[in-house]
């Protein structure tokens, strides 16, 4: 029989896996279900519910198909190890998987085993991203080549193999704390969809503008994110319907229209999806250590666990900060900006090393996706030594995104009695400290010093020539199509010495 092994696909739409496991004959649909995994700091309870719903809605469209799903609690390699024995596989279908290093050493281990056992393991594409890159040159013009092609269609299943379903695991028994995230999203298809519909009917039009404050990002975002990440919707799918979208809206609307600049705004941020999670695919490593190496060293012995604990916790006497961690904590959700304030502060200000953070706002990502993610914590902390340096200052963003204060009031609502203008600066009020903290740090004191720490890593000699390699290795091309001259190549990326910006 034919293995479909579900990862990151939950769905039968644009499966090229499926679509191809079908065409060779009996066919058997699984998800194998990895306690271990779920002992990783990056997940928390509130991805494995959103899993599970996922996971019931592929079975239903499965059955559409005349392919119920087969579910196999254990380690990869055990459960294809017994499937082999009692049926003997002819090939594994599946995608390939960019996402962290526990998944990755584990295809590496499944690998040797289907190599020793002579099974043939295909993975298809799985989105923009391409195994074995060789050069970025040219990466956007095949990005596009591939959103462009029509998906297979899936045929009807005519012999499928069932094998006798694992229950899964509740939360709880693979050793799972509560979530505490009432109001995230419920996983699976049939929701992603419903998104992505009232995005295009009517929610996305004001997009480009309403996306940066959390305010109106909720609403006017798409907020797909999550089923991207699960693989419920595919981004060819997304590309797709957008570009129809696109077409509808050029065709019906002005020069200046806001959905004209919302689409294109949309369109773009498919591509830095892929653009990014490349990344992680050319340099594996990039979850773990500084993308630049001139950054080894500056932060890792300060990491204070008062500071970190206080970040986490919504408690640092920043209202905006703690409003946007809280409200992430209870949503599983906070939009890009937000993101990467929280980002810069715990970096710059607290001066904490990206590692802790990023495992705990992976934790609180619903959408988590390491190879987005781990980009743009390095990014938004410095240490990538190709990106401006942006700091991000907590009590202006405040007053340019939630000036009324209606946000903080929600999410910190001890908070509440103060007027919109006191708010923002709620140590200059008697509000007492056992009600709300006095600011963990002086905000400009600990930017200066911030500031200059990460300049001093951009003056030694060798930071340009790492720099260059690193632009020629991972940085989007702005000719996409052509290819780049030698001196281009050797040219130092320019932002990288500009001013930090404050923001
Ligand atoms: C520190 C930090 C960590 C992040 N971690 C993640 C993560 O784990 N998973 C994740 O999906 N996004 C991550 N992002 C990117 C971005 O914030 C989210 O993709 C976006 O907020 C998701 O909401 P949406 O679906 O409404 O996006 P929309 O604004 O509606 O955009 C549509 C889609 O485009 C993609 N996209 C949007 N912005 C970006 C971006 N800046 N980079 C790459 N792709 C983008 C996403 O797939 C998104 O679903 C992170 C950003 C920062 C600053």
């Amino acid at each position: 029989m034919n293995v479909v092994w579900f990862k990151r696909d939950l769905r039968i739409t644009d499966h090229v896996p499926l679509a191809s496991a079908i065409g060779q004959g009996q066919t058997l649909a699984l998800y194998i279900l990895e306690p271990l995994i779920w002992q990783e700091r990056d997940l928390d309870a509130r991805h494995y519910e959103f899993l599970q719903e996922s996971i019931s809605c592929l079975d239903l469209q499965l059955k559409k198909i005349n392919l119920p799903l087969t579910i196999k609690v254990g380690n990869a390699e055990d459960i294809f190890r017994q499937l082999h024995q009692r049926f003997g596989i002819k090939a594994i279908y599946s995608h390939q998987e960019t996402w962290n290093d526990w998944t990755y050493q584990r295809d590496k281990r499944v690998a040797k085993l289907l190599t020793e056992l002579s099974i043939p393991w295909y993975q298809a594409q799985q989105n923009g991203v391409i195994r074995r890159l060789r050069s970025r040159n040219g990466w956007a013009r095949q990005w596009h080549q591939y959103m462009s092609e029509t998906p297979l269609a899936i045929p009807l299943c005519t012999e499928s193999q069932i094998d006798k379903s694992d229950d899964l695991p509740t939360s709880e028994e693979i050793g799972l704390t509560k979530s505490n995230c009432d109001h995230r999203q419920v996983g699976g298809r049939n929701e992603g969809l419903k998104l992505l519909n009232s995005f295009f009917a009517s929610r996305g039009e004001k997009y480009s503008k309403k996306m940066s404050s959390p305010l109106t990002a909720y609403q006017s975002c798409s907020r797909i994110s999550t089923y991207l990440a699960f693989g419920s919707l595919s981004v060819r799918e997304v590309y797709q319907l957008a570009l129809t979208k696109k077409n509808e809206i050029y065709m019906h609307t002005e020069p200046g229209s806001p959905w004209r600049s919302s689409i294109r705004a949309f369109m773009s941020r498919l591509r830095w999806h892929c653009h990014f999670i490349q990344k992680l695919e050319d340099e594996p490593t990039l979850e773990l250590k500084n993308l630049h190496p001139s950054a080894d060293g500056l932060r890792e012995s300060c990491f204070s666990t008062e500071r970190f604990n206080a970040w986490q916790h919504g408690l640092t006497g920043y209202p905006f900060i703690d409003a946007c961690m809280r409200a992430l904590r209870a949503t599983g959700w906070i939009n890009f900006r937000m993101r990467a304030m929280l980002v810069s502060f715990a970096s710059y200000h607290l001066w904490l090393h990206w590692r802790e953070p990023s495992l705990h706002l992976a934790r609180m990502f619903l959408d988590y996706e390491p190879g987005i993610h781990y980009s743009q914590i390095q990014m938004q902390s410095g240490t990538t030594g190709i990106n401006a340096i942006r700091i991000y200052n907590p009590i202006k963003q405040g007053m340019d995104q939630d000036p009324e204060g209606v946000f903080i009031r929600k999410w910190v609502p001890e908070l509440s009695s103060l007027s919109k203008v006191e708010i923002h600066t709620p140590w200059l009020t008697n509000i007492p400290t056992d009600v709300y903290p006095k600011p963990i740090v002086e905000e400009k004191i600990a930017r200066r010093e911030a500031s200059s720490r990460i300049y001093s890593i951009r003056r030694s000699p060798k930071f340009k020539e790492i720099s260059a390699n690193i632009v020629d290795k991972h940085a989007s091309r702005k000719q996409s199509t052509r290819t780049r001259t030698k001196k281009q190549k050797n040219t130092e990326p320019k932002k990288s010495w500009k001013q930090p910006e404050l923001f």
